[in-house]
């Protein structure tokens, strides 16, 4: 049987910086695996290939959701195969604010504060743009680049958001403030994404203490006496296990990380048992406190303006790859919205409550997608706004399905059930509705296309806004640290209560949402673990 000292499971956005951060000490022998492959398709390298890439097994593993009565049937698909979710998202780069991870030591996890998230921020970052805080990273391995994006549409938006309380900033990801800016990505200065794994592992990947290993699903981990020895995989048809003489650290995602705990008799155990699941320990919060970013966008005419959709159909389409292959640069290089505010109705919060966003681009609606599917791009050119509700109140779960490791939990997602969510989902909306009419975009802007201009009352536009919301895909929670094992799964060293040799770190520890995307801050997490699981040894 192969033996490490610590195995990672889950090559994603945590489990790569973990890999690395660990194999830094020869002493260490570490495995990471990862069920998905090596995911070298050139449409990954390129950001704008992921309309190519979209719903793709190889690339995706998708989750079930439970159908909300009067909805859509939904499905939420998170990234799998060497960098995870961070290979296939949006490339979208924020960090998330001081008032969250401060959240996080109020709850009682010491060490979780901003400082500490700030400096693991300034370690694995590398930005160069001349407008950057002074507490950003130059050298670190993540590269992160500013829009290339320019022209009027892009000053009309910006100082658009401006007149509705988002002052101009140099740098969006300056802490605690209320601002618009320049939209940051996971892309490199050479013009191709960066995933957590071509930033922290590739490079060091020669390390003769460090074993990767790809199709290779773990089926559980292996518990004795109380303690994770290891972990049974399933490759190439076969089983194997794998022993950890130290750890076995879970970092299998929002979704995968509760999966697998539940798998291995870590979990509710009335639920557990009903499926005749051996209750290794009973932690009755597994797979709960699901959180995501409810998010909504609404589009419009574009006037004055030819936007963005033509850069991604026919003969455009052909010569953008075509400079993109061979400059690095285009539209295909930086996908998403050029400008990011995080901006909420009270102009002195230094906690915005929203993240929005703008672009002279539409696509359709998922609602549209989900009755008749095909290209996303509409013909029309449009301008689309958007925006995350940050940090709602609702919360969902993760439920096993079955005791078979194959097949997927189902996922109760229940956005803006909460009465607060839907005062919040109100505000979000007409906020978009004020950035579209702000007086610098009056020339762009036409008429609202989707949802559209007869919806005013709130009941009206709540009604609306239940159906089209959209899940972020930035899910947390659902191994959240705690300090009590009837209300949390990790610790604040990220060990699962009761279970020896056991940590998981992912998105799903965060015990609170962050505001902002989640791809740095998962990064971030995994880096401040890394440092405790080294103190630990
Ligand atoms: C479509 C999409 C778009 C997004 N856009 C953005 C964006 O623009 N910006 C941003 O910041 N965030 C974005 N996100 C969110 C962000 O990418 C994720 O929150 C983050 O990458 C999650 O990191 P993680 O380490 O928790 O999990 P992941 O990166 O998802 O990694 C989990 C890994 O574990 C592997 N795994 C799971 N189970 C097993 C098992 N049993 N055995 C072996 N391996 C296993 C998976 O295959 C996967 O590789 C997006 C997410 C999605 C899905």
């Amino acid at each position: 049987m192969d033996s490490f000292d610590y195995i990672v499971v889950g090559a994603g956005s945590a489990g790569c910086v973990l890999a690395n951060r660990l194999s830094a000490d020869p002493r260490n022998r570490v495995a990471l695996i990862e069920e998905g492959g090596t995911n070298t398709s050139p449409f990954i390298a390129m950001a704008g290939g992921f309309v190519k890439i979209m719903g793709n097994p190889l690339y995706f593993r998708a989750y079930p959701v439970a159908q909300r009565p009067g909805m859509r049937q939904e499905m939420h698909a998170y990234g799998k195969g060497l960098g995870g979710s961070s290979a296939i998202n949006g490339t979208w780069y924020l960090t998330g604010l001081p008032a969250d991870y401060d959240g996080w030591v109020a709850r009682g996890l010491p060490g979780w504060g901003w400082n500490e998230i700030a400096r693991c921020f300034k370690d694995i970052e590398s930005y160069r743009d001349s407008g950057a805080h002074a507490g950003r990273g130059r050298d670190g391995e993540l590269e992160v680049t500013p829009s290339t994006y320019r022209g009027p549409v892009f000053d009309a938006i910006m100082d658009a958001a401006a007149q509705i309380g988002a002052r101009k900033v140099g740098d969006v990801t300056q802490p605690g403030v209320q601002g618009a800016g320049r939209s940051q990505y996971t892309v490199s200065r050479r013009g191709k994404r960066v995933t957590s794994y071509t930033a922290f592992v590739a490079p060091i990947r020669h390390r003769p203490n460090l074993t990767v290993i790809t199709d290779c699903a773990v089926q559980k981990v292996v518990i004795e006496n109380g303690r994770a020895t290891g972990v049974l995989c399933h490759r190439n048809g076969a089983d194997v296990t794998l022993a950890a003489a130290r750890e076995v650290i879970v970092s299998a995602g929002v979704y995968g990380s509760p999966h697998l705990l539940q798998l291995s008799g870590i979990g509710p155990a009335d639920e557990l048992a009903a499926l005749g699941i051996p209750v290794v320990r009973d932690l009755p919060m597994v797979g709960r406190e699901l959180c995501d970013h409810q998010k909504m966008g609404i589009s419009f005419d574009l006037a004055n303006h030819p936007g963005t959709n033509r850069e991604f159909t026919g003969w455009r389409l052909y010569r953008n790859a075509l400079r993109y292959f061979l400059t690095r640069t285009g539209p295909l290089a930086r996908v998403g919205l050029p400008v990011t505010a995080l901006v909420s109705n009270d102009p002195a919060s230094t906690w915005p409550e929203f993240q929005v966003a703008a672009a002279p681009f539409a696509m359709r609606t998922v609602n549209e997608m989900a009755a008749k599917p095909g290209s996303p791009i509409t013909p029309r050119p449009g301008i689309t706004f958007s925006g995350y509700h940050l940090r709602p109140k609702s919360r969902g779960r993760i439920a096993l399905a079955s005791a078979d490791w194959r097949q997927p939990p189902v996922i109760h997602w229940n956005p803006w059930d909460n009465p607060e969510d839907q005062a919040h989902a109100l505000e979000l909306f007409r906020m978009l509705r004020r950035f579209a009419a702000a007086p610098a975009l009056a020339p762009y802007v036409g008429d609202e296309r989707m949802p559209g201009a007869a919806l005013q009352t709130d009941e009206e536009v709540l009604g609306e806004v239940r159906k089209m919301v959209e899940a972020g895909l930035h899910g947390t929670g659902t191994c959240g640290m705690g300090t009590d094992p009837a209300t949390s799964v990790t610790d604040a060293r990220c060990r699962v209560h009761g279970v020896a040799g056991l940590r998981v770190v992912d998105c799903s520890i965060m015990p609170t949402p962050v505001s902002g995307n989640t791809n740095g801050p998962a990064m971030a997490v995994a880096a401040r673990a890394a440092e405790l699981i080294l103190e630990d040894r």
